[in-house]
């Protein structure tokens, strides 16, 4: 009998022309996670298995406990899939428990096995009775819960089930670009976008010197806590100081933050054509702030086509905070550097602004050219697994 980590993968068995590369890349996502520790993987179309050393056990429930595309997952006794075997293999295992009741559950996913779930429950519990006094059987609130998982090959019993992430594995999706700000919602939102199975790299704008190097820290900080759901992110920097600047000396007050915001969707869509990204994901909240209008959205929004993903949209700021909170972005981001966002706030944005004038407003300054020059200075800070602390900077 072998100890194993079981995965199951939920909700990308229903792919079913893809399965096989949803499975592979879940099974390289784990790889990668695990890598350093001493484990072997194997998978088969339902489930993919672990076999590990005790010693590693916590760190590697936590290493999955970041990882897309598992449903739940179990850590199993493996025996042989015959009958006299499981029950006794469950006994074995149950005498070491300490509980008063107990209830089987029993799965069956061959279905060529000589008994049926129902029956091999019976066979289990009665065995159980045979060998233990003083304990019986409760269905809706056992002590112990003995699940039985008989398959082809061999079964699997185990006693604790652990949720596991959900959602598709990274990699499944194309690439996208996250505007990731220091705020609180942009990393959520790139969490959000990254639990479908984006594989998402990241654009922050920064206004030197109005912006502080610690506002930038702050960014990398947070990428790397987006980094633990992934293996590799890219942060692209763009210098924006120059496009900032002419917009305060050039437009209209109340219209400096739409025009701001349009600039970095024309920017953000040139990225997307040059690192063949699909899509814009970033932290905008209906009605959070004046840019977030849907009037404010349309108009900001005019400039490109690429599809602009907000996975935080239609969510309340606190809901927005307890997902902050979970992925541990929450600390960092309430830190108080100030964003290009919120150096020139002008005092009455305008909140139904109209693409009319927009565009009057823009061509008082050439920012096309400006628009080539932030992509031709990018500056990009790549991510990986054992990346160099910055923490020293904060
Ligand atoms: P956040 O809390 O993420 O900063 P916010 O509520 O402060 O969001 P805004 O400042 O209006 O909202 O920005 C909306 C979204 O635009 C952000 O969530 C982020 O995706 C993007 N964004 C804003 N400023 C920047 C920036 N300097 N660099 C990159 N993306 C940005
Ligand atoms: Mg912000």
């Amino acid at each position: 009998m072998s100890k194993l980590i079981m995965i199951k993968y939920g909700e990308l068995s229903t792919k079913k022309g893809n399965r096989g590369f949803f499975i592979n890349t879940l099974y390289k996502n784990i790889k990668n996670k695990l890598d350093g520790l001493d484990v072997n993987i194997s998978k088969d179309r339902a489930r993919m298995y672990i076999e590990f050393k005790d010693k590693d056990l916590d760190e590697i429930k936590s290493r999955i406990d970041k990882i897309f595309g598992i449903h739940e997952y179990d850590i199993v006794y493996s025996c042989d899939s015959n009958v006299e075997s499981i029950k006794d293999e469950v006994l074995k295992l149950v005498k070491k428990k300490d509980f008063n009741t107990f209830k089987v559950s029993v799965k069956r996913s061959d279905k060529s096995f000589e008994l049926n779930s129902q029956e091999m429950n019976r066979v289990i519990a009665t065995h159980i009775f045979k060998n233990m006094e003083d304990i019986k059987v409760d269905v809706h609130n056992p002590d112990l819960m003995i699940n039985v998982e008989i398959r082809e090959k061999q079964s699997f019993i185990f006693f604790n089930k652990y949720p596991g992430l959900g959602g598709y594995p990274v990699g499944v999706q194309s690439k996208a670009l996250l505007m990731l700000s220091g705020g609180i919602d942009s990393p959520v939102a790139g969490y959000l976008a990254m639990k479908r199975g984006i594989a998402v790299d990241c654009v922050y704008f920064e206004a030197i010197p109005h912006t502080s190097l610690n506002a930038r820290n702050k960014v990398i900080e947070l990428g790397k806590k987006l980094l633990n759901y992934t293996d590799k992110i890219n942060i692209h920097i763009v210098n924006f100081t120059e496009i900032q600047e002419s917009i305060y000396k050039n437009c209209k007050d109340e219209y400096v933050i739409t025009i701001m915001r349009r600039m970095m969707y024309r920017i953000m869509e040139r990225l997307c054509l040059k690192y063949k990204s699909l899509a814009i994901i970033n932290g905008e909240s209906i009605g959070q702030v004046a840019s977030q209008t849907l009037e404010s959205m349309n108009t900001i929004n005019s400039v490109t086509n690429i599809p602009v993903i907000r996975p935080v949209a239609c969510m309340d700021k606190l809901e927005i905070i307890d997902i902050a909170r979970k992925i541990d972005t929450y600390e960092i981001s309430i830190l108080p550097y100030e964003d290009c966002c919120t150096v020139f706030v002008p005092k009455h944005p305008v909140i139904k602004p109209s693409i009319e004038t927009c565009i009057e407003e823009e061509n008082k300054f050439d920012y096309e050219k400006l628009i080539d020059k932030c992509i031709e200075d990018l500056n990009t800070i790549k991510l990986e697994k054992e990346e160099e602390k910055f923490d020293d900077l904060l």
